[in-house]
């Protein structure tokens, strides 16, 4: 992109689009960000892009793309505990199209404004539309939620609802079978996958309590392995307490919701390990909801329960098409 129309477009939609903060010493416009660290903090960083036709439609509404761009990376900060900071932002653009550009950088300002994150810099080139953010967060020392502190015996909840989103994309890809629910139903699955809730001040809230936590992106079953290896243990699941919302079971079951929870990926609600110790500190600390859905065990595989009965769950049941971390 030339220089003048790159310089331009940047100040326009992106410079003092987000928040003031007084530990950004140097923000866009130099060659470097400069900010200033804590003492007794460390910082966790993530990244993570999303490509046109691989991460999200052809088409999708830009303002829903900012706001998910940065969703998928404060989620990342959430699952470590961690407070949000700092942004850069690295744009790879077909074309220069004012309203689009409106559009995604309305969606990001919005959520960093919700989460006191300010955009630091980046960088801006012509090429197939790809998003990539890279987050920076504060955690108290030696305390960043990870997924190798799970122990045998520990309660496994996760928040909010699961499949929410794995239905809106099937949705929106016409592959719904069998829907029924009302046209407001469809319209919040479809908000689940545009629009996904980080749950950043839940993972705040679970330092000093969680043994271990994730971030649910590619569903339940392939994110809480991580955990199970990371920490050499197992899990019982409970498919009678899933978490689904109603919305969900009244477009496609109760069974189909279950399987959706299970494997569809996208709902970026946290999964996290209590020890039975500390119960009635989450009861007492957590303001958002969350369900117990099952056990650590020590035999390093996962086994379902239903009605009380083992049971065998054969076949992925879901391809992944919006996400691949
Ligand atoms: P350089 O050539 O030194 O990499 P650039 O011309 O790429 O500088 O960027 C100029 C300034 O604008 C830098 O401070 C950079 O961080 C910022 N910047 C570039 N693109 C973006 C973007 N998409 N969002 C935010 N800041 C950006
Ligand atoms: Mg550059």
């Amino acid at each position: 992109m030339s220089e003048l129309s790159e310089f331009s477009l940047i100040k326009k939609y992106f410079e003092n689009s987000t928040v003031e903060r007084d530990d950004v010493l140097v923000g866009i416009g130099d060659d470097c960000a400069i900010v200033q660290s804590k003492t007794h903090q460390q910082i966790a960083i993530s990244v993570d892009t999303l490509v046109e036709g691989i991460h999200f439609l052809p088409n999708t509404d830009p303002e829903s793309l900012g706001h998910k761009s940065l969703a998928v990376s404060l989620s990342d900060l959430a699952a470590m505990g961690a407070t949000p900071a700092w942004f850069t932002l690295a744009l790879t653009l077909p074309e220069v199209n004012a309203d689009w550009l409106a559009g995604f950088a309305k969606g990001l300002a919005n959520l960093a404004t919700a989460h006191n994150i300010a955009l630091i810099g980046g960088d801006t080139t012509r090429g197939p539309l790809s998003i990539t953010i890279q987050v920076h967060g504060h955690v108290d020392a030696e305390q960043a939620l990870r997924r190798d502190g799970a122990k045998v015996g520990d309660s496994i909840y996760v928040s909010g609802t699961l499949g929410d989103a794995g239905a809106g994309l099937k949705l929106k890809q016409s592959q719904l079978k069998n829907k029924s629910g009302t046209a407001t139903d469809l319209i919040f699955l479809q908000q689940r996958l545009d629009k996904p809730t980080p749950r950043v001040a839940l993972g705040q809230s679970l330092l000093y309590v969680a043994h271990a936590a994730i971030d649910i992106s590619d569903g339940l079953v392939a994110d809480i392995k991580h955990i199970l290896e990371k920490s050499n243990v197992g899990a019982q699941i409970n498919l009678d307490a899933l978490p689904v919302s109603t919305e969900l079971t009244q477009a496609v079951g109760r069974e189909e919701a279950e399987k959706l929870a299970l494997y569809s990926g996208d709902d970026y609600e946290l999964c996290f390990t209590v020890s039975p110790e500390k119960d009635s500190e989450l009861v007492n600390k957590i303001k958002d909801t969350y369900s117990k859905v099952g056990t650590i065990t020590d035999d390093n595989n996962i086994v379902f329960i239903k009605s009380g009965q083992e049971i065998e769950l054969t076949g992925a049941g879901y391809e992944h098409f919006s996400t691949e971390s």
